[in-house]
């Protein structure tokens, strides 16, 4: 069963501490929630976690399985079966749909899929994830809704069958269309042996998703943990209470 291991991670942008001792373990099969306050460092978990190199760590360890993910290069991450939405370029003009998930798909496996093999496996994902034959020759993100943003992320990760998933929901461009499109394709995942990790401003979409877990960030810190309950505690009651917290802490 994998394994994402999260230990004590200290992660620095220009110099600045952002994460200031992260601890989080997501098991397969698990739905972790991050949640917290704009400019609490959940993106830079994200980022820290894909290898950007921005992001510097400067203590801690993260671990899939028990190897260590920071000591290998975006692609290998992708190989040792991470997903990181976040790592994929946002517009690539005159590649398709199709062709980039080919291309993503050989450099997880290691070896190009078969054509015809590929092209069948790609329709039957299309299919359970109700998407529009169409799309598959559409230009990568060329004019993209948010909820087609969304519903490839999702493509993306039913096609290349991550141990674990790293979602980064940022507030912006996440209309009602692509909530949807992000809670069904998680909540498949979830039955599934994909260990997620959802990080949201939104306490919105924990209506649709129910996580098994539930992280509240402040200052570059989890403060708080719990179940789905504590989502609903931080729709009614906001994060305020958490800031202090965090911030004392
Ligand atoms: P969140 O995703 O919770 O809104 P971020 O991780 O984006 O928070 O940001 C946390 C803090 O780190 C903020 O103070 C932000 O200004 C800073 N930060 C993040 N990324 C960068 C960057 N690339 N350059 C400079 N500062 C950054
Ligand atoms: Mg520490
Ligand atoms: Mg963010």
């Amino acid at each position: 069963m994998a394994t994402l291991e999260i230990r004590d991670l200290h992660v620095s942008v220009e110099d600045k501490e952002i994460l200031r001792g992260v601890d989080l373990t997501v098991k397969a099969g698990e739905t972790h929630a991050i949640m917290g306050p704009n400019g609490s460092g959940k993106s830079t978990l994200a980022y820290a976690i894909a290898g950007h190199p921005k992001y510097t760590v400067t203590g801690g360890e993260v671990l899939l399985d028990g190897e260590s993910v920071l000591d290998m290069s975006v692609d290998e991450r992708a190989r040792a079966g991470l997903f990181l939405a976040m790592q994929y370029p946002v517009e690539v003009p005159g590649v398709s749909v199709s062709n980039f998930l080919r291309t993503a798909v050989t450099a997880v496996r290691g070896e190009a899929p078969k054509l015809r093999e590929f092209s069948k496996e790609m329709r039957s994902a299309m299919a359970e994830l109700q998407i529009d034959p169409a799309f598959a020759q559409r230009n990568l993100n060329e004019g993209f809704s948010g909820g087609e943003k969304k519903r490839h992320e999702i493509l993306q990760m039913e096609m290349l069958k991550p141990k674990v998933a790293v979602l980064d929901e940022t507030d912006s461009g996440l209309d009602i269309d692509a909530l949807k499109v992000v809670s069904e394709g998680v909540n498949r995942f979830r039955s599934g042996d994909t260990g997620v990790l959802l990080i949201t401003h939104y306490t919105r979409i924990l209506r649709y998703v129910k996580p098994d877990f539930v992280h509240v960030f402040a200052a570059g810190r989890i403060v708080e943990q719990g179940g789905p309950e504590l989502a609903e505690l931080l729709e009614t009651e906001g994060y305020e209470k958490f800031t202090k917290a965090g911030a004392s802490a």
